[in-house]
């Protein structure tokens, strides 16, 4: 379970964020869902754009679903 106080450091502040230990860096979220998720050089992805209207939120919502290492979390 993601956990908000393991957030990368680069994920802006808001509700979704990806957990740094849990994320395996499949780059599946920054493919699928770039409107709010980018892949770090560094390793890891992380949330760019906190989403706003009901369409963004279910693409994160999708975005949770999808994440095969389950570190995507809304409750930040
Ligand atoms: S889908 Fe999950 S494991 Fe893959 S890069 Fe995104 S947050 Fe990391």
């Amino acid at each position: 379970m993601p956990d908000p106080n393991k957030k990368n450091e680069l994920n802006v502040p808001g509700k979704y964020y990806v957990d740094k230990e849990l994320c395996i860096d499949c780059d599946q979220c920054s493919r699928d869902m770039p409107n709010h998720f980018k892949r770090n050089e560094a390793g890891g992805s992380y949330v760019w754009k906190q989403p706003v209207t009901t369409a963004e939120i279910a693409e994160c919502e999708e975005a949770i679903v999808r994440c095969p290492a389950e570190a995507i979390g809304n409750n930040g």
